[in-house]
Formats: C-alpha cells, sequence, structure tokens
C-alpha cells in the first residue's frame, strides 16, 4: 500500500454534504506539495476504520467534522468514541458553532476549531501536512493547554472557489450569495461571514450550470440567505441581477433542466415579494412554491429582531404569491426572546390568517444561537395553549417543521452559554426590547 503524507477524513454528514463540497471544490483545483488522499466517511464506524487505515499509511489523518450548534452536543458524543476507539487522528471542527464557541468546541473534545470560512484555512493546513501549528483560521491549546487563536482568514470572493467538486462528483445547490446585509439578531450569517453581500458572478455561475448539464445534472438551486438579494449591495432588490442570473441559468441547462429559484433551500424576504420579481420567478423558474421569511406576527418582535420589515409586508406577499399562482411558505419563529402573550397571539393570527389563504407555516422554535446577538436570550419557550394551537395547525396540515425537537435543542444551548458566559453579558440582564449588540 502506498504510503502519504497526509489522510483527510470528512466525517460527512447528511447535513453538513454542501460545506464539504465547497471544501472539496477548493481542494481539487490547489497545487501542493503534499501528497494526500480524501475519504468520506458517512458514519462513526466507517470513521473509525478510516481513522486506523490512514494512521496505517500516513504521516498525520486529520478528520474533518462540520456542524451546527444545535448538533454539537450529539457529535462530541460521537467524537468521544470514534477518539476511544481509534486514536491518533487529529481533529478539526469546522463551521458556524466552531466559529462562534471555538473553547466550548476545544473542551468538548475536538483538537483544532477551524474559525470562519474554511477554503483558505483547509488549502493552507494540508501544504503544512496538516499541521495547525501557525495556520491562520485556527484555535487549538497549545503544550502548556493555552487556547492559541490565529485569527480569521481573509474572506475571499465567492468566485475565487469552485460551489461544488468535479474530482470528487459531489455537486449541491450552487451558492450564489455568502454573508447578510440584513443583520436579524436570531442569525448566525451575518456573523459568520459578514454582514455584507458577496455574489458569485454570473459567468462563474454559468460555468458550474454548464458543468452541471455535462454530467446529466438538470436541477439547478440556489443556496443565498435572501435570494431576491442578488447583485445588490444594499437591503433593496436588483431584478436586473437576478433576471441575469436566472435567464443564463435557464439557457445553460437546457430545455430539459429546471431552475428553482425562492424555494428550498433558500427564501425570499416579504418586502421584496413584487409581482415584477413573482413573474420573474415565473419566466425563467420551475418552481410553484416560494418560500417567505416572516418570522413573527408581532411588529414590535420584528422591530426587536431588527429584521427590517412588518407583518404587512409579509401578508401583502402572501396575496402578491397566491395571486400569481404560487404556493406559499413562510418561516415562522415561535418563542422569541422578550415575546408576551400579545405577541404570541399576534404571531397565531398571522399563522391562521396565512392558512387561511393556503399558505403552509414552516415553524421553529427560537433558539439562543452562538455569535449572534441574541446568545444569552432565554431559550425559545412555548406555552401550552400556544402548542395546541400550532398543534391543531399542523393537524390541518398548515404547517410543519421540527419547532418541538428545537425546544430542546434550544435549551441545551442556553445552558452551553451560561457555562461559558461572555464578559460583561448575563441572561438576566439582557434586555429584550431595547435589543442590545
Ligand atoms: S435571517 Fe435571513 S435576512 Fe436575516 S440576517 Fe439571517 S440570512 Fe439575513
Amino acid at each position: 500500500m502506498s504510503s502519504v503524507d497526509l489522510v483527510l477524513v470528512l466525517r460527512y454528514r447528511k447535513a453538513v454534504t454542501y460545506g464539504f463540497h465547497v471544501l472539496l471544490g477548493a481542494l481539487e483545483e490547489h497545487e501542493t506539495t503534499t501528497s494526500y488522499e480524501v475519504v468520506l466517511a458517512e458514519t462513526p464506524e466507517a470513521t473509525t476504520t478510516a481513522i486506523e487505515a490512514g494512521l496505517n499509511r500516513a504521516k498525520r489523518v486529520l478528520v474533518l467534522w462540520s456542524f451546527y450548534s444545535p448538533d454539537a452536543e450529539a457529535l462530541a458524543a460521537e467524537l468521544t468514541t470514534i477518539k476511544a476507539a481509534a486514536p491518533g487522528a487529529l481533529h478539526v471542527a469546522g463551521g458556524v458553532h466552531a466559529t462562534a464557541e471555538p473553547v466550548q468546541t476545544l473542551d468538548a473534545g475536538w483538537d483544532v476549531a477551524a474559525i470562519g470560512e474554511g477554503e483558505t484555512t483547509l488549502l493552507k493546513l494540508v501544504d503544512a501536512g496538516g499541521d495547525p501549528v501557525g495556520v491562520t483560521g485556527l484555535a487549538y491549546r497549545d503544550a502548556a493547554g493555552k487556547v492559541v487563536k490565529t485569527g480569521r482568514p481573509e474572506r475571499l470572493p465567492l468566485d475565487t472557489f469552485r460551489g461544488f467538486s468535479l474530482r470528487w462528483h459531489r455537486f449541491n445547490a450552487l451558492e450564489i450569495t455568502r454573508g447578510c446585509a440584513f443583520s436579524c439578531r436570531f442569525c448566525q450569517t451575518p456573523f459568520m461571514f459578514s454582514a455584507r453581500f458577496r455574489h458569485r458572478s454570473v459567468e462563474n455561475v454559468r460555468w458550474h450550470v454548464d458543468e452541471m448539464r455535462a454530467r446529466g445534472l438538470r436541477d439547478v438551486r440556489f443556496i443565498t440567505p435572501t435570494a431576491l438579494s442578488y447583485g445588490s449591495q444594499d437591503e433593496s432588490p436588483n431584478l436586473d441581477a437576478v433576471e441575469e442570473l436566472l435567464a443564463t441559468c435557464k439557457e445553460g441547462i437546457g430545455p430539459d433542466g429546471r431552475v428553482f429559484f425562492g424555494s428550498f433551500p433558500s427564501e425570499i424576504r416579504p418586502e421584496h415579494v413584487t409581482r415584477e420579481a413573482l413573474q420573474l420567478v415565473k419566466k425563467y423558474c420551475s418552481n410553484n412554491n416560494i418560500i417567505v421569511g416572516a418570522q413573527s406576527g408581532s411588529d414590535r418582535v420584528l422591530d426587536a429582531a431588527k429584521r427590517g420589515h412588518g407583518v404587512e409586508e409579509v401578508m401583502r406577499a402572501a396575496r402578491l404569491g397566491v395571486e400569481e399562482g404560487f404556493r406559499i411558505n413562510v418561516d415562522m419563529i415561535f418563542g422569541m426572546p422578550g415575546e408576551d402573550q400579545a405577541d404570541v397571539d399576534a404571531s397565531l393570527n398571522l399563522a391562521k390568517e396565512l392558512a387561511d389563504l393556503g399558505a403552509r407555516i414552516h415553524a421553529h422554535t427560537f433558539m439562543p444561537l452562538p455569535g449572534t446577538p441574541w446568545r444569552d436570550a432565554p431559550p425559545g419557550d412555548v406555552d401550552p395553549e400556544t402548542i395546541r394551537a400550532v398543534d391543531r395547525l399542523s393537524q390541518q396540515g398548515a404547517l410543519y417543521g421540527h419547532w418541538q425537537r428545537q425546544r430542546e435543542h434550544a435549551a441545551r444551548l442556553a445552558a452551553a452559554a451560561e457555562a461559558y458566559p461572555r464578559p460583561g453579558r448575563s441572561r438576566t440582564l439582557l434586555p429584550i426590547h431595547s435589543t442590545p449588540e
């Protein structure tokens, strides 16, 4: 068996494939003197096997993990099992949770936390033969146990790296925008990727679409924080840029192909929904549904969350969408910080009005996510009467989502935040309606 400098084992889970595909896309174009192999491990058992095999033929084995905050605890348990079964590898955690809570991540058992966007960090790690010391974008403990942070890697234009991997045949919805100029207080996106938009150029998107078509792939979907912000540098949509994007994608994927925009896995802000925008979607795209972010039925809560739109815009967007023949899915979050009974009632009323219009509610429970201004807010709680009302909507088929499970995630995240207090922050001192930074 030939030996290599480095084996990269990707703990490849369905929930995080996209992040890994982007890393693989960056890796496949990178020239390095390090000889390396990549193994995709889809289960804990496969990860253990890959580590053992890797240690037999490589100087170093890096196991790359990526996860969201709600999954951190479960994956820490998995990590413990894998480390016990196959010691000797270096476990590197990336993603938004590791970025926001590097010390928590190290304390949970990972050897290294990757901070910020992973592409350049991975390439430098590979160049260094897998040795993390001094590589920008990492946090780890030195020999004395002191946490060393090497700073955030540079945020590069989106065109710098491929959005999926040709070499490893890993395709996914294409990321067309990273970062978000809106700064909703419950959201990790602006923290992770900055509070400004970086858009993939139309030419670069077209290259990806052409490559997909050449491989027989027919569906083009997009990853973006707010679909109609494509091409914009501020809070208003740029419909010319959106049309250019959709037209070239439609042309590129060909007559048998389909383009989806403003539907899974992205959404549209309600104030961006206009008849003109919807007609663009109808002209170029195959989706018969759109997802609109509403989050609350209370203007007071929307203000506190810095959403930048009100309830009226949500209803207007839903009515317009229905008039233009779309099925409407509306994202809502229950248990937002500082909600009182009037706010809860307003959200339930909005949900019912939307359901009467034929919309479906995608329900979430508020989670105090690391890195966000509301990291130290109390976990989302939903009172029994609200649960019954939400359940009724669910039984009618008007509501779906993992909001019940998210109540448990929220409680766990709050406990973790309490165990790792931020200097000067305290849950009991958090003035929800004056909303701190
Ligand atoms: S919730 Fe959406 S619009 Fe608000 S900051 Fe996050 S990505 Fe941007």
